[in-house]
């Protein structure tokens, strides 16, 4: 799905072979993905999105000058007269911002506070918003209570009205955001091939997660909930969001690798998809050696190192699961999400343990054993557990992950018997 992108429908009909019914509430950058789906399974937690080598994009200028409706690229394009019938490949980063619920609302916002007439075509106006139907959407797709008039109600609140002056900032920030230099440096923590191509919503909204969603037919959003925050929180969060974006960009390279395995075997490395959590995190802070969370305050960083601490026993409990899928105990798509829940939480075991495992493996065997790592989870785990005994051995003490897990995540294909591809593991 990276090269043809003549026809938006297409792009579309092929996302959606991929999409799923699967929630995960995530947290990190307040985030909530939807993830993909193999043919015949629900859901496809986890993978997110990617980028790699750049070309230039088409619209150089800030995004906040593409705005309104900025149309993704490809779709943008007039055919000239006499041209082949080819459509050329679309950049690697394609993101077309689309901030008009959030300018209607605060339209809305600033007649109230200067005490002026708030007319029906100006309410009117908001819920024909691309931004806003597609979180109305959203909401639905969750069985959740979004009405009109509970988005009126919210913009009547006088801690809507407090926030006004911040909400304002907030946008201007985002409309003079490089996104393009953001999606490069994502780009950078992704193998090659990868795309960023996605809708972005800056939303007044009464929730502050922000998330990746992608609506039926339709690519992917990134919808950023517009709160007070530094330059460098927004960056991170859309670097994160970005890298889900690629990531689910290489979906059919992760695919190929995955169908010849046995079902139960797929079905584990849907789930560890979700260290894509972890993946996008260290992507986002941009280096090993940068705190994930170098840009938020301490009660946040706090809240991190702490729960890195039980690194080892997070460990356990997702392997538990792990196994208990691989070994068919489990199967029911509810059941492991509930059994799987937790490893969400504010910021749990998939992004912690992802992390972690991220940061080792690329510190110790590159970049490109990070990439490899991306397309098949199952290498995060066997190159991480090479790099732990490493450390181990100069007095670490992190878990690993165990031999019988491995070997029967590794097996070589649905008659395989069970080939490890590792070598020496512990
Ligand atoms: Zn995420």
């Amino acid at each position: 799905m990276e090269a043809k992108r003549s026809s938006p429908l297409l792009v579309a009909a092929a996302l959606l072979l991929h999409l799923s019914q699967l929630y995960m509430p995530g947290k990190n950058c307040g985030i909530e993905i939807r993830f993909g789906a193999h043919p015949g399974e629900e859901a496809r937690p986890g993978r997110e999105r990617s980028v790699r080598k750049l070309r230039p994009m088409k619209c150089t200028m800030k995004l906040a000058a593409c705005i309104a409706g900025l149309i993704l690229s490809g779709d943008a394009q007039p055919k000239p007269a006499g041209a082949p019938a080819s459509v050329p490949a679309r950049a690697p980063i394609d993101l077309a911002l689309d901030a008009s619920e959030a300018e209607q609302a605060l339209l809305i916002l600033d007649k109230e506070h200067e005490g002026r007439r708030i007319e029906p075509g100006d309410w009117t106006r908001l819920f024909a918003t691309r931004p806003y139907q597609w979180l109305k959407a959203r909401e639905a797709s969750f069985n959740r209570a979004f009405t009109d008039d509970q988005f009126k109600a919210f913009l009547a609140s006088p801690d809507a009205l407090a926030n006004r002056a911040a909400w304002h900032r907030t946008l201007a920030g985002m409309k003079g955001a490089d996104m393009k230099t953001i999606g490069q440096r994502v780009l950078a923590w992704l193998p090659a091939g990868a795309s960023l191509h996605a809708r972005v919503f800056p939303e007044i909204k009464p929730l502050k997660n922000s998330f990746v969603w992608t609506k039926e037919g339709e690519g992917p959003a990134i919808f950023l909930a517009i709160q007070e925050q530094s330059p460098d929180s927004f960056e991170n969060i859309v670097a994160h969001e970005l890298h889900h974006i690629g990531l689910e960009s290489l979906a059919a390279r992760q695919h190929a690798i995955e169908a010849p395995l046995p079902e139960r075997v797929q079905r584990a490395m849907t789930w560890m998809g979700a260290f894509g959590e972890g993946e996008a995190m260290l992507a986002a802070a941009g280096s090993d050696d940068r705190h994930p969370h170098w840009e938020d305050d301490a009660a946040t960083r706090g809240r991190w190192d702490s729960d890195m601490m039980h690194f080892n026993a997070d460990l356990a409990s997702v392997q538990q699961l792990l196994l208990d899928i691989v070994d068919g105990k489990v199967s029911d798509a509810a059941e492991i999400r509930k059994r799987a829940a937790p490893f969400w939480g504010v910021q749990g075991a998939w992004y912690t343990v992802g992390y972690e495992m991220a940061v080792l493996v690329d510190k110790r065997f590159g970049r490109k054993a990070f990439d490899d790592c991306l397309l098949d989870p199952r290498l995060l785990l066997v190159r991480y557990n090479e790099a732990a005994r490493e450390a181990n051995a100069q007095g670490a003490a992190f878990a690993t992950w165990s031999p019988e897990l491995l070997d029967k995540l590794m097996v070589v294909s649905a008659a395989g018997a069970g080939r490890s591809a590792e070598s020496g593991r512990s």
